[in-house]
């Protein structure tokens, strides 16, 4: 199938792309890598009057650091972050999250920001937004406003941004040298859209979390910072415990249901993941003993 007619309008620069999205609003849709737009459009989900390409827009590419932020341009492509060694050096579970994102074809033209506006809740990137307490930066008619990453995603391809609005840039706080981390993600071939991910951050000291930061992915309509992390922390961990945080975390999450998984598998996935996340990030393998998929 291919896509309805569209007009297309290459931008010349951010106040350029502001000008056409404030003039067509909801009938415009942003162009970045495509790797999501595109597909939609040709199965005819969707249907713009116009596309509006920033992809030339240099000045929303690129990683750097300014003190203790990141700053990542809303353009970066999956494959810049891979290859980047400020996010190798502060930003290490972004680096492991984005190697799960598709397959190299898809990473050499996705970007940042378009992963983070498609909102998908089965994608790896929005969680590890949550995970290191990430703002988005948004700018639009009105001019620029910083967004909690908690506070950005809305539900099934839905963010805080309204149609008059492109995002420009991701800022994480450099990770501090004394915090770890932990990804993993169950999919049926590398690359595959996650069943349940988790994407995790935390502090450990003499064996006991000081703070730990769980971004769950693909467990309900949008990514989920969870609450039951709390229970793990300043504390001694036990099996009890763990136990108790995994029923919290079972209260917390609304899994929905579609060809991969019930929601019930869904569940357990993430219960595992959570006792494989702690067990791994306190060296405890006692924790995690009899714990199977
Ligand atoms: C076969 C296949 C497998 C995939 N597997 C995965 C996967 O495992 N995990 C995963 O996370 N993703 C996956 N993707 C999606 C891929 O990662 C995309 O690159 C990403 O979702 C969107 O980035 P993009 O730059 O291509 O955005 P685009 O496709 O250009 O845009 C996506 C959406 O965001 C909007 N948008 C884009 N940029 C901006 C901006 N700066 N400001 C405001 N709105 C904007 C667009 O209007 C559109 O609605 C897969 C895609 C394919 C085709």
């Amino acid at each position: 199938m291919k896509a309805s007619a569209f007009a297309y309008a290459r931008a010349t620069s951010v106040e350029n792309a502001l000008e056409l999205l404030t003039v067509h609003g909801d009938k415009a849709k942003v162009l970045s890598g495509g790797q999501s737009l595109l597909p939609a459009m040709n199965l005819r989900l969707i249907a713009p009057e116009l596309v509006v390409d920033i992809g030339d827009l240099a000045e929303l590419r690129g990683v750097v650091v300014k003190g203790d932020v990141l700053a990542i341009g809303a353009l970066t492509r999956h494959a810049d972050l891979l290859k980047s060694a400020e996010i190798a050096a502060h930003a290490p579970l972004l680096m492991e999250a984005v190697a799960h994102v598709a397959h190299p074809a898809i990473r050499n033209r996705g970007t940042m920001g378009g992963s983070l506006a498609q909102a998908d809740p089965a994608s790896e990137l929005p969680a590890c937004m949550l995970a290191l307490g990430a703002t988005i930066i948004a700018r639009g008619p009105d001019g620029e406003r910083r967004i909690a990453a908690n506070e950005f995603f809305a539900g099934i391809y839905e963010t805080a941004l309204t149609s008059q609005e492109l995002l420009v840039a991701v800022e994480l706080p450099v990770a501090a040298k004394s915090s770890t981390h932990f990804f993993h993600e169950f999919a049926r071939r590398h690359g595959d859209y996650a069943i349940v991910g988790l994407a995790a951050q935390a502090s450990v000291r003499d064996g006991r979390f000081t703070d730990l930061r769980l971004g769950f992915f693909a467990v309900g309509d949008r990514p989920l910072l969870a609450k039951s992390a709390a229970k793990l922390v300043d504390v001694a961990l036990t099996p009890s415990v763990l136990a108790d945080a995994a029923s919290a975390l079972s209260d917390e999450l609304d899994p929905l249901e579609d060809q991969q998984a019930t929601p019930a598998m869904r569940r357990h996935l993430a219960k595992v993941l959570l006792t494989r996340c702690v067990s791994s990030l306190l060296a405890r393998p006692d924790l995690g003993a009899g714990v199977s998929v």
